[in-house]
């Protein structure tokens, strides 16, 4: 029995208050959920939905993320993802929230670290690589996951940038591939962005670029940059998306929060 299962907005509400609760263990976000729900109340149907983890290192500014970053993408994915499991892991979770169980289930991961790559148990990284690779679970590497252990496992490649500067306000994001299905319904558009990773990107050829984007830097000057772009490993499908720097609430913006719901039931892999 997991006594830990909240809906989304209970977690913000308690995060709100200042109850430091976004960092319990793995958490699913489900509508017609409340505190205290047992899991068996929504039985079977829990298990015949899809299912998306969205993990993270827990690091992110509780001013700009009061429920975390996953916590944040969570929100966005309840609300356009409704006939899906939603679950947010974290790092300092028992199994860092992913227990084979849950691994197991899992149809998506979706992942953000920065500070604390080193911290992933090698052990599991080798479970999420053989989910994508030999069955397909869909896999989603955030802005500094470039760096994320399950990420370059799965690249095989340095996955470096060029640059990183933080001299950046903003980022014009712009579709490259309007017919892809992670851009359905995306028009390029402009947020609040205050870090850039600068071209090139050493990682294997994508399928496909479905992003870029040009930064205006603080003194007005600009440059661009791959923003999104789709690989397939073995028998999954990842993607990877630059913005998401933990002092910018990106994660709060509808673009984004659509892209993110688009990438997610795009990697999904069969079981
Ligand atoms: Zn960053």
């Amino acid at each position: 029995m997991n006594a830990n299962r909240f809906a989304i907005r209970s977690v913000i509400a308690g995060a709100i208050c200042g109850a430091v609760i976004c960092c319990v263990s793995t958490n699913s976000y489900a509508e017609d959920s409340k505190p205290g729900d047992k899991v068996e109340k929504e039985g079977n149907k829990m298990k015949a939905r899809p299912c998306v983890v969205v993990w993270s290192e827990g690091t992110a500014p509780m001013n700009v993320y009061p429920a975390d970053i996953n916590g944040a993408i969570a929100e966005g994915l309840t609300q356009s993802l409704q006939d899906w499991e939603v679950v947010v892991a974290n790092l300092k979770d028992a199994d860092h929230g992913l227990p084979d169980a849950l691994l197991n289930r899992c149809d998506v991961l979706v992942w953000w670290g920065h500070k604390k790559h080193g911290a992933v148990n090698d052990e599991l990284v080798g479970r999420i690589v053989k989910r994508v690779r030999e069955e397909g679970m869909g896999f989603i590497a955030l802005h500094s996951a470039h760096f994320a252990k399950p990420n370059l496992a799965l690249m095989g490649t340095a996955c470096s940038w060029r640059e990183y500067k933080s001299d950046t306000k903003s980022i014009h994001l712009k579709v490259e591939a309007p017919g892809h299905p992670i851009a359905k319904g995306i028009k390029d558009c402009d947020f609040e962005n205050g870090e850039r990773y600068e071209d090139p990107y050493a990682m294997p050829k994508p399928d496909d670029v479905v992003f870029s984007g040009v930064f205006t830097w603080k003194n007005g000057q600009t440059s661009s940059s791959k923003q999104g772009f789709t690989f397939t490993v073995g028998k999954g499908k990842c993607f990877y998306f630059q913005p998401g720097h933990e002092t910018n609430p990106i994660y709060m913006n509808e673009t984004v929060r659509r892209i993110m719901a688009n990438a997610v039931k795009w990697v999904v892999g069969t079981k």
